[in-house]
């Protein structure tokens, strides 16, 4: 085989080969052949990227915010161009299908869209007369130099949460991207290179926690948002922000479906697969847990049994597949683990993706859809974060019981309720404590022109990614009050 190509990284719009001794292997998940090399940079590269969009950052901000939006519409139109390829490349590093490839690049997509408002959206406040003859003004100026690290589940998504608001209200940027799949970025930051953004404006560094610990440790880096792991979340966020930065982290979740008697079973049981099982159960806003409430139990759990069994899994660039694999073979074995540990709680494995033959892709690292019966609430595996096409089913007879249940998690990213009933949908709506909320929806996921509002332990900071939360993010405000001497007059 011919030795994989190590990835370059981007530094003040130069490529450049990384002084890192260590490099990680790039692995298809569906076939663990070796597309390319990552290097563990070095922090003497985030220092050079910091140096780069320092310096960088003194000439952007005088940029008018009209000037920079032209970088974002060019960036748009390529990103359109190149829409196929991007896709492909996400499926090849991270085993999603083509068609869940294209549904994450258009989310991309509208994020670069919105940030295109920005001349809006960045603009203060103000009021005459405070007192007579005095004015007060609330300006928004940016930070300077911020920064991403991104999880391995949207690697063509997650950094665009950010990175299109951050530069257009006038920071420069530094991306570390997950370093199980840095593909797309590469892909990416050729394209950002082509729009013709000033040099140091946006960077690259590839690498892992060594980059990460240099970002957070940085004096001239103003604000990081991190994507990923709750554990890592806590980390970053404590370790940022004894260093005065301003930190987003969003963290893990263990998602609710909660099913009533009088949902539509149909359509109920289609889309809790897709949430379930889509992306492998690789999204941060999967459902992890459906519960049931009174006679929907046995229905609901027919239904989606078969409906699981039936899930064509393969490599997600074949046609007709609806499932690809998990990222790595340490996932997978720890996915088959945690099912196992379900069944020693007490749980029936009513549908067991464990160990599939996969046709002409022995190698991948897949599993196959599995369902949990009768999990105990209390237990451990009701409380941990599969990250897995593994779906726990819980039964409950009241509404208030499911929404206790809900709120008795420690995350609280997404909950969603199927039912009929309006009157359901409002209290449901109104009590469930997570910051992202579906009805008849299973993957509640907020436009970019909303904020993506993670609770509790799936989320650390205030102000969360996209829309207007992004830009008071990037930015920060300067009160100005203002009296001029009325005897102007005299000098004409
Ligand atoms: P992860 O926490 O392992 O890694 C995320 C990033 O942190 C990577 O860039 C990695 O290099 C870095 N990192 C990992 N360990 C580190 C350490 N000890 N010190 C410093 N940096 C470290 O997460 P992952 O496995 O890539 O992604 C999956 C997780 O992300 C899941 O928990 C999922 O729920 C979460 N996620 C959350 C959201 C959300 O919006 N809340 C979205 C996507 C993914």
């Amino acid at each position: 085989m011919e030795k994989a190509i190590a990835l370059p990284n981007y530094i003040n719009n130069q490529w450049c080969t990384s002084n890192a001794t260590e490099y990680l292997d790039v692995i298809n998940p569906a076939t663990a052949e070796v597309l390319a090399r990552v290097p563990l940079s070095l922090a003497s590269e985030v220092e050079q990227a910091v140096q780069a969009a320092s310096e960088a950052f003194g000439n952007w901000r005088r940029t008018p915010p009209t000037e920079r939006v032209q970088y974002l519409f060019k960036l748009k139109n390529l990103l359109e161009e190149h829409f196929e390829d991007l896709a492909r490349t996400i499926t090849l590093e991270c085993g999603k299908t083509l068609a869940e490839s294209k549904g994450e690049m258009r989310r991309a997509i509208e994020n670069v869209e919105v940030a295109c408002g920005i001349p809006m959206m960045m603009q203060g406040t103000n009021l005459e007369d405070i007192a007579r003859g005095i004015d007060e003004m609330m300006i928004r100026q940016p930070l300077g130099v911020c920064a991403v690290i991104a999880p391995f589940n949207f690697p063509g998504m997650i950094p665009f949460w950010f990175l299109p608001y951050a530069i257009a209200c006038g920071n420069t940027y530094i991306v570390k991207p997950s370093e199980k799949v840095p593909l797309t970025m590469q892909k990416v930051f050729q394209l950002l290179e082509k729009t013709g953004l000033p040099q140091g404006v946006v960077n690259l560094v590839n690498g892992a926690k060594e980059v990460v610990d240099a970002i957070l440790d940085h004096p001239k880096i103003r604000a990081i948002s991190f994507v990923g792991s709750t554990p890592v979340a806590k980390y970053i966020y404590s370790r940022g922000a004894t260093n005065g930065k301003r930190v987003q982290c969003q963290g893990g979740a263990k998602n609710p479906l909660i099913v009533l008697p009088d949902a539509d079973l149909e359509m109920t049981t289609r889309i809790a697969a897709d949430s379930a099982f889509g992306c492998a159960g690789q999204r941060c806003l999967a459902a992890s847990i459906a519960v049931t409430v009174g006679e929907a139990r046995r229905s609901f759990t027919e239904a989606i049994a078969e409906t699981a069994q039936k899930r064509a899994v393969g490599s997600g660039l074949d046609p007709g597949i609806e499932m690809g694999p998990v990222i790595t073979a340490q996932s997978k074995a720890r996915i088959e683990g945690l099912i196992q540990q379900g069944a020693d709680e007490g749980a029936t494995v009513l549908v067991d993706g464990r160990s599939p033959n996969i046709p002409s892709y022995e190698r991948g690292y897949f599993v196959r859809p599995t369902i949990l019966q009768n999990v105990d609430p209390s237990g451990d595996i009701a409380r941990t974060e599969i990250f897995g096409p593994v779906l726990s089913l819980i039964h409950v007879e009241t509404i208030e019981q499911a929404i206790a249940l809900v709120n008795g998690g420690q995350y609280g990213n997404m909950a969603c309720l199927f039912t009929s009933s309006g009157a359901a949908a409002r209290k449901f709506r109104y009590e469930a404590e997570a910051g992202n909320i579906g009805i008849n929806i299973g993957v509640a996921a907020p436009m970019a022109f909303f904020p993506f509002s993670g609770w509790k332990e799936s989320f650390f900071g205030d102000l969360h990614g996209q829309s207007n939360h992004a830009v008071e993010f990037f930015t920060q405000t300067k009160v100005v009050v203002e009296r001029w001497p009325s005897n102007w007059s005299r000098q004409f």
